[in-house]
């Protein structure tokens, strides 16, 4: 389906555009790629959400598409040395890449609109520049120096911003998280001056993006705050070569011209960045504004094919063309941020699309399911994902709802912590243990269906120690996962401590719990399901984390394709219970 992945393996610089001065061979060393590649940095202004993110992940999707290799790498500013041990609330949901990094969402972003993996190079924290430096003068690397945030923090910036430069990136955008103008932003700035100062000046650009708001009472587009935005960058020494303004209402010449000389850009580096109806269809607004086009030229990039965005215009076609409707229950408890489950809301966008389908999430918060009011709460949903967390709260909730669907033959995806409950709801109400219990929970459970894994005993630091990143899974034939994957071996990320207790591996198997996917070196069981039931998984990884545009996961598609299914069995039966009964 991806024929770019390959054309873009095979990419050669020389092959494609003109480059000044002597032409880099492909198959070149560290210097010689450090030279070709070339830099593209984004600041934000004003306030924060502005979907830096997303304009990042456009703009890279657009230079993808005309044949280069681009990768995005987020710099936060922030202590923490990775968002792993920030809650949810703090900071939406933590991304896991496949070599095991715990990163912030925006890299979830980049994934799926480049559909290409990241890495943990792709995001640096104030807090890991530190340690980094912290432990090189502690080797005593600095000979005795006096360590200061200039310049030896600087220099391990800049020496992180180049350093995916070696994977042979013709194009790295680095996305400087915060607001311009935070005092944790500035050691970011001054290495991007530096670095600009450093390089060739066609090697470097600096896009910012700010808001520029409309006051409804003087009906006017005010510009003053992206003044003030871009003058405390140029006091840092810093100054913007486009302007990408977020505002709800279309940004008139005038206004633009306006921009333009008080920030000291030309007119056409004034970039109008509307709302969009959904965010995949960001690229292609910028492309209209020319993002892309600017971009290249103030590269110096001169000759460059025109952007293939054949299978992305096919999603959105079918995004924006649903034949049908489902709707599916999230049950959570954080579902009041938008960001918790991110990686979740947008594999349903992706596999809604996909079925020709739009995918109504319902929020359940699980903390409310009781006995009483579960079938209440969960009559009239087409299908049911029980999300991952951790701790205590909402479980009880969470169970019921597994319960629920089990019983009522709705199709349901269990998640991490979601196919821990379902394994435990199985053991109480089908296998006759009714204090089975996972032991993150409760520690004194006589029977630990869920356990805390062997490895994860003796550890006390919390901070990137779980089961992290990718490991491969065997599935066994004639089974849904199997029918799901079309394939024996399988590779997903895994972000989790406990497990499946395999001493009731064939307790549950006899009861009619089948264990279909298993890890092929420790025989963690990885999948679970209900054979004869119409739809019934849990997963203890994170499909959500490898769902892009281009490549939904296979899961999300056959599980709206059931609740699809579901749906219209429902409505032959009851025509109408669909409307009237939601929550
Ligand atoms: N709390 C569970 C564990 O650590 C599940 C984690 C998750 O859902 N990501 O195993």
């Amino acid at each position: 389906m991806y024929d770019l992945q390959i054309f873009l393996s095979n990419f050669c610089w020389s092959n494609h555009y003109s480059f000044p001065g002597p032409q880099p061979a492909c198959e070149t060393d560290q210097k010689s790629l450090n030279r070709m590649t070339k830099y593209i940095f984004v600041t934000g202004g004003v306030t924060s959400s502005l979907g830096k993110g997303i304009v990042s992940a456009s703009l890279a999707k657009l230079l993808q598409a005309r044949g280069f290799k681009v990768t995005i790498q987020k710099f936060d500013p922030y202590i923490n040395v990775d968002p792993g041990t920030l809650n949810p609330y703090e900071h939406g949901e933590c991304y896991v890449t496949e070599d095991g990094a715990e990163t912030d969402l925006d890299l979830g972003h980049y994934e799926r609109f480049l559909n290409s993996f990241t890495t943990q190079a792709n995001n640096v924290t104030t807090g890991r520049i530190y340690q980094s430096v912290i432990n090189k003068e502690r080797e005593g690397a600095y000979l005795g120096k006096t360590v200061q945030v200039i310049p030896h923090i600087t220099d391990e910036i800049k020496r992180r911003m180049q350093l995916l430069a070696a994977s042979g990136y013709d194009i790295i955008i680095t996305e400087i998280g915060g607001t311009v103008g935070d005092i944790e932003s500035l050691p970011f700035i001054e290495a991007v001056r530096q670095l600009q100062w450093e390089l060739p000046e066609e090697d470097c650009l600096v896009v910012h993006l700010t808001l520029v708001p409309y006051l409804k009472a003087a009906k006017e587009l005010k510009t003053k705050p992206t003044q003030h935005s871009v003058k405390m960058m140029s006091e840092n020494g810093v100054h913007p070569d486009i302007i990408v303004c977020r505002t709800e209402q279309p940004l008139s010449k005038e206004i633009k011209a306006k921009i333009a000389l008080f920030c000291n850009v030309k007119i056409d580096a004034v970039i109008e960045a509307a709302d969009a109806k959904s965010i995949y269809e960001v690229p292609l607004l910028m492309q209209q504004e020319q993002l892309d086009i600017i971009c290249l030229k103030k590269l110096n990039i001169t000759w460059y094919p025109e952007p293939d965005l054949t299978l992305w215009k096919g999603f959105l076609d079918k995004l924006y063309n649903p034949t049908s409707t489902v709707t599916i229950g999230l049950i959570g408890k954080y579902i009041e941020l938008q960001d918790a489950y991110k990686s979740i809301l947008e594999a349903f966008i992706h596999s809604g699309a996909m079925n020709e389908c739009k995918v109504e999430v319902l929020d359940v918060h699980s903390e409310f399911i009781t006995a009483d009011n579960v079938n209440e709460k969960l009559q009239g949903l087409d299908g049911l994902l029980v999300a991952p967390g951790f701790g205590h709260r909402g479980i009880d909730g969470k169970i019921l709802a597994v319960k629920y669907a089990r019983e009522n033959d709705l199709p349901f995806f269990g998640i991490c912590l979601g196919m821990q409950m379902s394994v435990i709801e199985f053991a109480r109400n089908q296998l006759g243990l009714p204090k089975a219990h996972s032991t993150e929970m409760d520690p004194a459970t006589p029977d630990p269906v869920i356990d805390l894994m062997e490895g994860q005993k003796a550890i006390t630091n919390k901070g990137g120690t779980m089961r992290l990143g990718a490991y491969p899974c065997i599935i066994e034939k004639d089974t849904l996962a199997y029918q799901i994957y079309g394939s024996e071996l399988i590779s997903e990320r895994h972000r989790h401590r406990w497990e499946f207790n395999n001493k009731y591996l064939d307790a549950m198997q006899a009861a009619g719990l089948k264990a279909s996917g298993l890890n092929p070196e420790t025989n963690l069981v990885e999948i679970v399901e209900i054979p004869g039931h119409p739809f019934f998984i849990g997963v203890q990884y994170h499909p959500e984390l490898k769902s892009t545009v281009e490549n939904p996961h296979p899961i999300f598609v056959h599980f709206v394709k059931a609740a699809k299914a579901f749906a219209a069995k429902k409505e032959v039966k009851d025509p109408g219970s669909l409307q009237g009964d939601m929550i």
